[in-house]
């Protein structure tokens, strides 16, 4: 297989459902980036770095921002939750982060964005109770809003960040968004009804403390890209909660795909760069929607032994993820559809011992076998893993492998299958939460 292209911009996607360790592998390339771009969802990402034996969970600012003077932005893509923003602004600042910089400075938020509102937040809640009481059951959002949010933007009654800095702009929309919003709270969710004048003094203060933070942000990363400065675009969620090419209706709201990354940010497609797309060692899902190699029942004992050690608990919401092997019939779907250019496998420590180890490589349906990821939910829910057995490999030191070749055999013939099968390289390998426990073979940054 050939080795990836390098390139001046990357653009890193989860390859699964989620939660498959984006934050860290952000964080690590981070160092040779100088823009870090959030192009998607909102704080219903959970990102956990770990430096220095110190950990920091973001929901919203990029996971660049632990390096100093890094630019971190908010596109346009993202659904923007200000309470949450200033809270991990005053954390961040409490412990240093932004090293002497003020965080207006490197931290900007595009003008464009969507504001969550508190009533955003009222609605999810409502909607999850209301489907969770209908035939079709809970989607399991986070219940931070983030659905709503991205409703009313697509239905042109959002409110953007730059509404906020402009008082009778916003008065009017708030006005028409409230009529509508107590109409819904009111008739079918028979809860309280909103008050305009709280709100609207509340988004007033909101936005003057905003204010130095607002920025043209695709107009900065076009300078960027102009003046050939390296980019990063950091993706949140994973392919298959994709709002398209997910297992739709049990998806996030937003493109997770590298596509949307130049959407959600304002880009040509040049501006891409190589694409990252990670991949824990094993499967996870949180919240519902079908997950073909799920070993919940089928194999409790190593399911909740995984869950414990690979700590398989939700940064966001505490929630306990469902835990299976890993699907190459899935991960092939995901390098397919982002373009991915290289792999970064994580978690293999927490396969180290095992007796043996499964993946999955197709799927049975009705007397038939699948090798593609099906679009029907409904297929997808009854199919049957095939997989193939591996023997797991021995616990290795990171700090010495140099190549592939210091690897244990068991290892690299783990590695060489699933590259085989999906057509991508695992460029990247990492063996712990740390920084330090990551082995880079192929750097996609030029330099
Ligand atoms: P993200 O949303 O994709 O960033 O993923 P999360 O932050 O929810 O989950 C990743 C979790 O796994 C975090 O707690 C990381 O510190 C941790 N982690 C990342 N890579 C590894 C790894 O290779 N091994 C182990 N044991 N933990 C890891």
């Amino acid at each position: 297989m050939k080795s990836q292209t390098k390139s001046r911009n990357v653009t890193i996607v989860g390859a699964q459902w989620g939660d498959e360790g984006k934050g860290k592998i952000v964080d690590l390339l981070g160092e040779k980036a100088e823009y870090i771009v959030r192009f998607q969802g909102g704080n219903n990402a959970g990102h956990t770095l770990v430096v220095n034996g110190k950990k920091t969970v973001l929901h919203l600012i990029p996971s660049g921002i632990l390096h100093p003077g890094k630019i971190c932005l908010i596109a346009n893509g993202v659904v923007f939750d200000p309470n949450v923003f200033f809270q991990e602004i005053d954390s961040l600042n409490a412990s240093g982060a932004f090293h002497g910089y003020a965080p207006h400075e490197i931290v900007r938020v595009s003008e464009r964005a969507h504001v969550i509102l508190p009533y955003h937040r009222t609605l999810d809640q409502l909607r999850e109770d209301h489907a969770s009481k209908g035939s079709q059951g809970k989607i399991g959002t986070t219940g931070r809003g983030i659905g709503p949010a991205y409703e009313d933007k697509v239905a042109r009654r959002g409110i953007q960040v730059v509404d906020l800095l402009r008082p009778e702009v916003l008065r009017q929309k708030l006005e028409k968004a409230i009529e509508e919003k107590n109409i819904l709270l009111k008739h079918l969710f028979h809860s309280k009804e909103l008050e305009f004048a709280p709100l609207y003094e509340e988004c007033l203060k909101v936005g003057e403390r905003l204010r130095p933070f607002v920025a043209d942000v695709r107009g900065i990363l076009q300078g960027a890209l102009t003046q050939g400065r390296p980019i990063l675009f950091e993706g949140a969620q994973g392919t298959l909660l994709d709002v398209d090419h997910g297992t739709y209706p049990f998806v996030t709201s937003s493109s997770t795909v590298s596509g949307g990354a130049m959407t959600g940010s304002g880009m040509g497609p040049q501006a891409m760069g190589s694409v990252i797309g990670i991949t824990k060692a094993y499967c996870t899902r949180v919240g519902s929607g079908p997950f073909p190699s799920e070993i919940e029942e089928t194999e409790p004992e190593t399911a909740n032994h995984i869950r414990k050690i690979g700590q398989e608990f939700g940064a966001t919401t505490g929630r306990s993820r469902r835990v299976g092997w890993l699907d190459l019939v899935a991960l092939r779907y995901a390098v397919q559809l982002n373009g991915i250019t290289g792999l970064a496998l994580t978690k293999a420590d927490i396969l180290t011992g095992f007796e043996c180890i499964k993946v999955c490589t197709a799927y049975r349906f009705g007397g038939n076998t699948l090798q593609d990821f099906p679009s029907s939910i409904e297929v997808l829910s009854q199919v049957e893993p095939h997989y193939e057995v591996f023997p797991s490999w021995p616990e290795f030191d990171t700090s010495k492998v140099q190549t592939r070749k210091d690897l244990p055999e068991e290892l690299q013939k783990y590695l060489d299958f699933i590259e085989e099968f999906v057509g991508a390289r695992v460029s990247i390998l990492s063996t712990g939460p740390g920084r330090e426990e990551t082995m880079v073979f192929e750097n996609p940054f030029v330099g």
